[in-house]
């Protein structure tokens, strides 16, 4: 029988692509989304699949359908909008987690939780594996962001134990690729639009911080993969590319794939920003015999494509 599976936060840049990845390998798709940052131009060309259907709806109010698997991705998750109503955050990651879990409850569905790296803070231990316990600042401007998504994480596993609901949680390095928004303010999509107007790409701080890039579609089949996993693996398990690159080692990347005359500007370190960050894969490459595929040149270069095709506005 044909799947039925619902994908929180399907309009956005990861959720898109993921609710056309399950409707190609058959399921039914329900996106429920209260396009925060989500687009409908993301998910316009799915709109035609008489197996695709669009719900606007906020995950930190309940939810019901009947359906088999549960994805769920529903968060803003670059800094400037979750830090615009950081309570809202909050509410998204523990309300929306709660609401989600109790309808995988209900009907028995399997769940993934779209984690984060931020769930290690501003690590001590490099790269990080998933036993890390993290280092999280609880009051700063980021917290909402972090904590909200490591109390998930812990309802997760409670609902695991307590009610045996079938969870799975992976935890998600920064990613990037088409679809990204124009003005998402994550730092590729930012060098990317800057370079290709000719205005100065932005560094915070003196660009020696350290980020691990994936691209989309690697992402995605280990989200497929660890869907598809054995019964007793909950994870969680880091999915990221373990390719290390400082913020001044990526402008330059991205200046030469543009071609473009753009220079570099200063501007000061935002607070509890990340010194760095990579992914241990071990668990990822053994559990789900998953392996990135796209260096970041390449992926770079497919990004900047479709911000050329798209426009910048
Ligand atoms: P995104 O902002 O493009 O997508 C998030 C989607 O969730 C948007 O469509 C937004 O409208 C929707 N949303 C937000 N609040 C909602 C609410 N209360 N109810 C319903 N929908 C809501 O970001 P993304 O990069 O696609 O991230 C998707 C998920 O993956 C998020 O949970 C994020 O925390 C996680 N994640 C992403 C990355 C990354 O690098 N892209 C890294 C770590 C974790
Ligand atoms: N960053 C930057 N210029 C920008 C946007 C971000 O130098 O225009 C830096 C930011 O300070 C951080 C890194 O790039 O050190 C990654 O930022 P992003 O917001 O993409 O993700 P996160 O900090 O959540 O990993």
């Amino acid at each position: 029988m044909q799947k039925k599976a619902l994908v929180t936060g399907g309009a956005g840049f990861l959720g898109s692509h993921l609710c056309e990845r399950l409707l190609n390998e058959g399921y039914e798709v329900i996106c429920l989304d209260n396009f925060f940052t989500g687009q409908k131009r993301n998910i316009a060309h799915l709109l035609g699949n008489p197996y695709f259907e669009v719900v606007r709806h906020d995950v930190t109010f309940p939810y019901y359908a009947e359906v088999d698997e549960i994805y769920n991705l529903a968060c803003p998750a670059s800094p400037v909008h979750y830090q615009f109503d950081p309570v809202q955050t909050t509410k998204t990651s523990v309300h929306g987690a709660i609401n989600m879990l109790g309808l995988a409850k209900r009907t028995k569905a399997r769940i993934m939780q779209a984690s984060t790296s931020e769930v290690y803070g501003d690590p001590e231990v490099h790269p990080q594996v998933e036993g890390y316990w993290g280092r999280v600042n609880p009051i700063g401007i980021r917290s909402c962001y972090d904590e909200g998504k490591r109390c998930a994480e812990t309802l997760f596993f409670d609902y695991y134990r307590q009610h045996h609901v079938d969870i799975k949680v992976v935890r998600i390095f920064n990613t990037y690729g088409p679809r990204m928004h124009p003005s998402d303010g994550r730092v590729v999509s930012n060098f990317i639009v800057q370079a290709l107007k000719g205005e100065n790409l932005t560094i915070f701080g003196e660009g020696q911080q350290t980020r691990s890039f994936c691209y989309v579609d690697d992402l995605i089949e280990g989200f497929v993969r660890l869907m598809k996993s054995r019964e007793g693996f909950p994870g969680p398990v880091n999915i990221g590319n373990p390719g290390e690159f400082t913020m001044l080692e990526l402008a330059e990347k991205i200046i030469k794939l543009t071609g473009s005359r753009s220079k570099l500007v200063f501007h000061p370190l935002p607070q509890d920003d990340p010194r760095q960050r990579k992914p241990d894969i071990s668990l990822a490459q053994s559990e789900l015999g998953w392996n990135p595929t796209i260096d970041l040149e390449e992926g770079l270069s497919r990004t900047i494509e479709y911000f050329r095709q798209v426009g910048l506005e």
